[in-house]
């Protein structure tokens, strides 16, 4: 799991550039023959895993798509202002290492800064400065001082920008952007790995969707076959002040932004979790929306619920434990294995 976790991970997906990580899934989920793969022709990847019944199918998602830039200007000096990819704040990416992705598919690597970087420059400005669009900027390592010297580079307005995940595992601790939400694809494959190489089956008929486009609003809203009367949103939970969600367990999401989840479903999953002794909690998300949601204003008809592995920091520099990332997988196992 941590090993496909890392691989993931390092891997760049910006939602809308998304294929790299979609084909690192489809290799990871491959080597599993009960599973029919396919992707949508939005660019998600679709598992149709055959059950032991097929009377009330039932389908889990997660999404491989990340927060992100784009190339919205190239500006006189020949530095890039961004447009953001999902909603988070500058300053979370404030002096971080960045890859630009040309059309033609080069690479330039830069770095995301203030446009008055420099203490020794702007003295008390730095701190000040608001971190808004016009104020921050990629500096590119290559020798530019106009945009004609950029765009000769091959950069152009809509190229995709990916912030450096950082990843770093010791002690329990997985460290890195984008956690949110590859660590629950993660927990996905290790319970398709677990069930497939104990020679089980799924209880139901069995869809996994990963997802590209949860980021900004729609990843699941299409994809999943109309049958299907069960979705399970595998995604972060959210800790901080006020939450009941933590590094060391998975969550039930019971209400967030989207208002309630679906009662029955969420109380099936808290009845399996105390069944197996899989150290969860309940929870609100204040800010947060899911795939699952995103479904259902798609007009999906089907019971939606979500779990997850706690994340700190969210949209930030990421973290979580090991020990949610197993309770997540158990939880995933438990649903898929249980009537
Ligand atoms: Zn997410």
């Amino acid at each position: 799991m941590l090993e496909f976790l890392s691989g993931l991970l390092n891997t760049p997906s910006p939602a809308g550039f998304t294929d790299q990580a979609i084909a690192f899934c489809e290799t990871a989920f491959k080597p599993f023959p009960d599973l029919k793969l396919k992707r949508t022709q939005k660019g998600a990847l679709l598992a149709a895993w055959p059950g032991e019944k097929n009377d009330s199918p039932r389908a889990l998602t997660a999404h491989v798509d990340t927060l992100g830039g784009m190339v919205k200007e190239i500006k006189a000096n020949g530095r890039l202002q961004l447009t953001r990819i999902g909603g988070f704040a500058w300053n979370t990416v404030e002096g971080e290492g960045c890859t630009v992705f040309t059309r033609r598919g080069d690479q330039v690597r830069g770095s995301f800064l203030l446009n008055k970087a420099s203490t020794h420059v702007y003295g008390s400005e730095v701190g000040k400065a608001e971190r808004e669009d016009e104020n921050m900027e990629v500096r590119l390592d290559a020798r530019t001082q106009t945009s004609g010297e950029t765009q000769d580079l091959g950069i152009e307005i809509g190229d995709f920008v990916a912030f450096d995940p950082r990843v770093e595992i010791r002690e329990g601790f997985v460290r890195s952007r984008h956690l949110d939400d590859k660590a629950s694809v993660a927990t996905l494959l290790a319970a398709v790995k677990a069930i497939s190489e104990a020679g089980l089956k799924p209880r139901q008929d069995t869809f996994l969707l990963i997802s590209n486009y949860e980021e900004v609003g729609h990843g699941a809203s299409a994809g999943l076959p109309q049958n299907v009367c069960e979705l399970v949103a595998v995604d972060m939970a959210a800790v901080g002040d006020g939450q009941n969600s933590s590094e060391f367990h998975a969550s039930l999401c019971v209400k967030d932004s989207g208002g309630p989840y679906h009662h029955g479903l969420s109380n099936h999953l808290r009845d399996l979790a105390d069944k197996h002794k899989i150290p969860y909690m309940v929870d609100i998300y204040p800010y947060y929306g899911s795939d699952g949601e995103a479904y259902w204003r798609a007009g999906g008809d089907v019971a939606v619920a979500l779990i997850g592995p706690g994340v700190d920091a969210s949209h930030n520099y990421e973290r979580t434990h090991t020990e949610a990332l197993v309770a997540t997988a158990n939880w995933v196992l438990a649903y898929l294995l249980e009537d």
